[in-house]
């Protein structure tokens, strides 16, 4: 899906810069230069007397395709720290110019999707791989009835985490449409503090050694574009409403997690408040959504779990499953759980 293939006919690289522009499956083929791929051909690809000319499809001033460059990108080739990059799944991201490496989540009405930007400043290559298609994840395909959630211990990690035993400071952010801070605040701590119908005592007996601390109100808001691009990041944990007013459609809510290596470095975390409406307290409104399950889900990205799969653990939080007054995800399954003991063991 990402050219790995095309890219490797090196070969067409100059009769095809031309005809490259429109036409995506041409443009794979002219990444790669005469060289074949390898960590010494960044210097040689420049030769004596000729400029480096960047392939087609990095040449637009647009937001680049991933579906029109090679999955793996030399930045010798295209320099794409600082450029907007849009995913198969129509996820958005800023390529960090600052170092870091970033996972972007959406979560849908019918799903979610993913995109992961792993930029390696040393080996020169920037790597872009995306899940949740046109069909997003999560989204059932059988009839298949959903596991106990009680029993369900299915998880997965993201490739980064905060450091076992710290506690991640964050700020909220109101938007414009009035987004309490109790829900926020309520769904990050039910993430840590293993909030569950699962045990008598509404918790899980063993917390993970994680914790989180409001620190005040943030003007600026989490750095999510209006159309739920992860932006460049400015190093405070924000959380909290965004009309997000370029966004598709289906957009719930978007979180962004950048990281140095398996080190989480900073997460931000908006609601979309562009035609969906919240619920917070009292009865819900019809096709309003359970801010606090979405908390609780986005949060979970936030301390390093990633979506788990199929329909048949569609009742855990890690699901892109939120229906409309749906409040199950704001409770634990031992999925959930395990996934958080696994990345920080227990307190
Ligand atoms: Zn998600």
């Amino acid at each position: 899906m990402h050219g790995f293939s095309r890219a490797a006919k090196a070969g067409m690289a100059t009769a095809a810069l031309s005809a490259a522009l429109a036409c995506p499956a041409a443009a794979g083929a002219v990444t790669a230069g005469p060289e074949t791929a390898g960590p010494e051909t960044a210097a040689a690809a420049v030769r004596p007397g000729a400029a480096a000319r960047p392939p087609a499809w990095c040449r637009s001033g647009e937001t680049l395709s991933a579906r029109a460059m090679p999955q793996k990108v030399r930045i010798a080739d295209c320099d794409l720290r600082g450029r907007a990059v849009r995913g198969p799944n129509g996820l958005t991201a800023v390529v960090p110019a600052d170092g870091t490496s970033l996972v972007a989540h959406s979560l849908r009405t019918g799903g979610g999707s993913g995109l992961r930007i792993l930029v390696d400043d040393q080996a020169g290559e920037i790597t872009i791989t995306t899940r949740g298609g046109r069909v997003p994840e999560g989204r059932p395909r059988t009839s298949q009835a959903p596991q106990d959630p009680c029993r369900d211990g299915t998880h997965r990690l993201e490739p980064s985490k905060w450091a076992k035993g710290s506690a991640v400071r964050w700020r909220y952010h109101s938007g414009t449409a009035g987004l309490p801070r109790w829900a926020v605040a309520k769904g990050v701590s039910n993430m840590v503090l293993g909030n569950t119908d699962c045990t008598g005592q509404g918790r899980f007996a063993t917390p993970p050694d994680i914790g989180e601390r409001y620190s005040g109100e943030s003007d600026s808001g989490p750095n999510v574009t209006t159309d739920a691009t992860c932006g460049t990041r400015d190093r405070v944990n924000t959380f909290g409403g965004k009309a997000m007013t370029g966004a598709e459609s289906d957009v719930l809510a978007a979180t962004c997690i950048w990281f140095i290596g398996t080190r989480t470095v900073e997460t931000d975390m908006a609601l979309q408040e562009h035609g969906k409406r919240w619920w917070t307290d009292g009865t819900c409104t019809p096709g309003s959504y359970s801010a606090e399950a979405v908390v609780t889900h986005e949060a979970g990205h936030v301390f390093g779990l990633a979506h788990v799969e199929g329909a048949d653990h569609a009742k855990l939080t890690m699901a892109p499953v939120v229906a409309a007054c749906d409040n199950g995800p704001a409770t634990l399954g031992k999925g959930d759980h395990d996934g958080l003991i696994a990345l920080y063991g227990t307190r």
